[in-house]
């Protein structure tokens, strides 16, 4: 059995390899880098792909954050609700873009943002009466989807946006709709590691309603307004390369089946470990896109020295949550304030997970956590 690695990109790599130099080759004789016809085909099939209004291919996840809440006009005093239990781009973004982070605890079977508790951040912030409440970003943990009717329903009674951070989540679905069309905005990341990874930085935005996607062109291109070749708002480079565009098209055409093998791995793992570890609920009609396979472990530090003994490598996602942490702590409520979140970050421990891994491999992970147990 090859050795058990925690993320395979280069399998896939090999693949695709004459695929991917045939759509580099096409970029460097037409020369357009920026913005050739790549952007346009990438945008078209991810727009078929999720349902969704339009796409705005951008230069990363964040950026996919950013330029929406540029859009919505967030200000300086303007509170934007986010999850503590996720990446800390979500949080930087709220704060790159000019508003305050308000944390919000998670769901302790879906790990996704508490319905529950976001509404009583928002009483609790207009109560307080320094910030506005102005919009929230839930995320799509792990790759599931956030309970985007009960998200949507807090947000409709306090005239709230809702922008999706999907940067996990691209494959995910509820009810037969996709990522990308279960929130009027949803941000996903091309990062490597993510469901559709490039060979370097790329993000989209998914938009239900047109028109507003255009504002959100505008603000990637500088603010630039292309009738009139000038700025009429404050935008930035928020591009995506051609060449980007170019791997990701050769990508998207093995997607649904990669996501269809992580969906058949994460079964295996839960058939292995069901009743000894806890596991991430996926309630019924959602699909998850299995960026991540986290187990939920009574005595995570001491699994994971045993399966590196074994010579198998794990990762603590996420051991601390963002308000803990130096840069984010002047928004938050400290230790013990999001208990739910802050005792996941101390028993989740995500196993070598990656579509190309083998049933043999996977058992051999599964047995190796049930000794350790
Ligand atoms: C990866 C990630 C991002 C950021 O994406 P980048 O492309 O690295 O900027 C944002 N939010 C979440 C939840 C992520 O996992």
């Amino acid at each position: 059995m090859t050795p058990i690695a925690f993320m395979d990109l280069k399998t896939q790599a090999k693949r695709i390899k004459s695929q991917v130099s045939a759509r580099i080759e096409a970029v460097l004789e037409h020369g357009a880098y920026i913005n050739g016809p790549e952007i346009g085909e990438l945008e078209a099939a991810l727009t078929r792909l999720t349902g969704a209004g339009a796409t705005v291919a951008c230069s990363s996840g964040t950026d996919a954050l950013v330029i929406p809440l540029l859009a919505y006009g967030v200000q300086p005093r303007d509170a934007v609700f986010v999850p503590a239990f996720t990446y800390n781009a979500t949080a930087n973004a709220v704060l790159l873009a000019g508003g305050v982070p308000v944390f919000v605890d998670v769901d302790p079977n879906t790990f996704n943002m508490d319905a529950g508790h976001l509404a009583d951040q928002i009483a609790g912030v207009t109560r307080a009466g320094k910030l506005k409440p102005k919009g929230i970003i839930a995320v799509d943990i792990f790759g599931l989807p956030a309970d985007y009717d009960a998200i949507g329903a807090v947000a409709a009674r306090h005239d709230l946006f809702v922008i999706a951070d999907g940067a996990q989540s691209l494959g995910g679905k509820r009810l037969g709709k996709a990522v990308g069309a279960l929130a009027p905005v949803t941000a996903t990341s091309f990062f490597p590691s993510k469901t559709l990874g490039g060979y370097g930085d790329g993000g989209a935005i998914f938009v239900q309603d047109p028109a507003f996607a255009g504002v959100m062109q505008s603000i990637r291109w500088h603010g630039t307004d292309d009738a009139r070749k000038e700025s009429i708002r404050v935008g930035m480079n928020g591009r995506l390369d051609s060449i980007q565009a170019a791997v990701l098209l050769v990508k998207l055409s093995i997607f649904e089946e990669e996501i269809a093998r992580r969906n058949a791995i994460a079964a295996q793992y839960e058939a292995g470990l069901r009743g000894l570890a806890g596991l991430q609920d996926i309630p019924v009609g959602y699909q998850s896109a299995r960026a991540l396979f986290v187990a939920l472990l009574p005595k995570r530090d001491r699994v994971q020295a045993a399966l590196k003994e074994k010579g198998i490598p794990s990762v603590v996602y996420y051991a601390k949550q963002l308000h803990l942490h130096d840069a984010f702590k002047a928004y938050g409520a400290g230790p013990g304030s999001l208990p739910v979140g802050e005792e996941l970050g101390t028993r989740l421990l995500a196993l070598p997970f990656h579509p190309y891994m083998s049933d043999e491999q996977v058992a051999v992970v599964v047995d190796a956590v049930r000794a350790a147990i």
